[in-house]
């Protein structure tokens, strides 16, 4: 058949948690926890399978869900998502991301992207028969100069895509860029999707600035969310979008005949779990000191720490180490060390010399010291 992504590998999370299962390295590559979710958040959910919520739940999601979410997002940013409709509940990120794409997006269309960028956005645009127009962001700080964004704009511009807390750099928006973002879009018909799967994993007391929370953007723009990342429990794949209520009209079509809809028993069991916000409200504590405990262990190595602003991701250099291409790096340190790691250079689409890479620290303490025991070596 004729490939619809031609030049298209596997996704390097699969690759490379591949890779470290074959190898039984530590695997702080694809991002996710290597210790248990709340049990109290598994019997809720084992509470409403015994109850009978097994059959297929509304296609937006479970009322009681989708109030919750609208609860949150409006307490915490200050907006007015409606539950009925502007709220969608999603398998996951990625599937939300994809859905919100292909419900607006189409041939001939230019949508921007800030690479590194996570490796899901370039593949689905070029499937809806899109063009990717990347920005290029640099180490150490991956700053975006909005001058040049704007240079990328053309009259076929439909979306920009952005992510904060940025993976793979941990990068945060500022309020000098949303306002810079405010003033780039203004009299526009210019989309966003924000990508906010690690809104509550943001360190030094920086708050997340949600493109929900600015009127001028929240009308344009679907943002997405990731219940994966606030549980601690990856393989869940439930996430939400929202989206002003013509913009999730569109969404809806697309997912009815997707996905339909999205596991019960985890979304009930979820809404009752999300009744105390406490269970969001601690994360952002819970990870820096994963980040702060990382770093400490990772200072007494020959890498050298990136700053990390948010997301439970720490980049990293390694130029006093060897001046191998990332990709490289990333598959000797599996076997010849037994430690998994991701090679930014995955997340640009076009060829980069950045020699950068990404460990996941949202881990077990002895799991972050037995690697840093082994990377200590180098
Ligand atoms: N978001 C996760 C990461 O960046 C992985 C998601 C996936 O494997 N598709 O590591």
């Amino acid at each position: 058949i004729q490939s619809k992504l031609p030049g298209t590998g596997t996704t390097i999370f699969t690759v490379m948690s591949k890779l470290a299962e074959e190898h039984k390295a530590i695997n702080l590559s694809q991002g996710f926890p290597d210790y248990s979710c709340d049990p109290d958040l598994v019997q809720l959910v084992s509470t409403a399978m015994n109850e009978g919520f097994n059959q297929y739940a509304p296609m937006t999601g479970l009322p009681a869900l989708r109030e919750l979410i609208a609860t949150k997002a409006n307490n915490l940013y200050g907006s007015d998502y409606h539950p009925e409709t502007e709220v969608t509940v999603t398998a996951g990120g990625t599937q939300a991301i994809f859905t919100a794409l292909s419900s607006c997006i189409g041939a001939g269309d230019e949508v921007i992207i800030f690479e590194p960028a996570y490796d899901s956005y370039a593949p689905a645009i070029k499937m809806l028969g899109a063009l990717v127009k990347p920005y290029h962001m640099a180490p150490p700080d991956y700053e975006i100069d909005w001058e040049m964004v704007k240079r990328l704009f053309s009259a076929n511009t439909k979306m920009i895509i952005l992510n904060s807390p940025h993976n793979p750099t941990g990068a945060v928006l500022s309020q000098k860029d949303i306002d810079a973002l405010i003033k780039l879009t203004k009299d526009t018909d210019i989309l966003l999707l924000s990508d906010e799967v690690y809104e509550h994993l943001i360190y030094d007391g920086k708050k997340h600035l949600s493109i929900a929370a600015y009127p001028e953007l929240r009308e344009r723009a679907f943002v997405i969310a990731s219940f994966g990342k606030l549980l601690h429990a990856t393989g869940w794949k439930i996430g939400y979008c929202l989206a002003p209520v013509q913009l999730m009209k569109e969404f809806r079509k697309i997912h009815q005949f997707n996905v339909f809809s999205v596991n019960t028993p985890m979304q009930k069991g979820i809404a009752s779990y999300l009744e105390k916000p406490s269970v969001y409200n601690g994360l952002s504590a819970f990870f820096q000191e994963k980040r702060d405990q990382f770093r400490k262990l990772m200072s007494q190595t020959k890498f050298d720490l990136l700053p990390c602003h948010g997301s439970y991701f720490q980049c990293v250099t390694y130029n006093r180490i060897t001046d191998q291409a990332d990709t490289d790096f990333a598959k000797r340190l599996i076997k010849d060390l037994g430690v998994a790691s991701i090679p930014v250079s995955a997340f640009y689409i076009r060829n980069t010399d950045h020699q950068v890479l990404r460990f996941c620290f949202a881990k077990k303490q002895e799991t972050l010291e037995k690697a840093v025991e082994r990377l200590i070596t180098l």
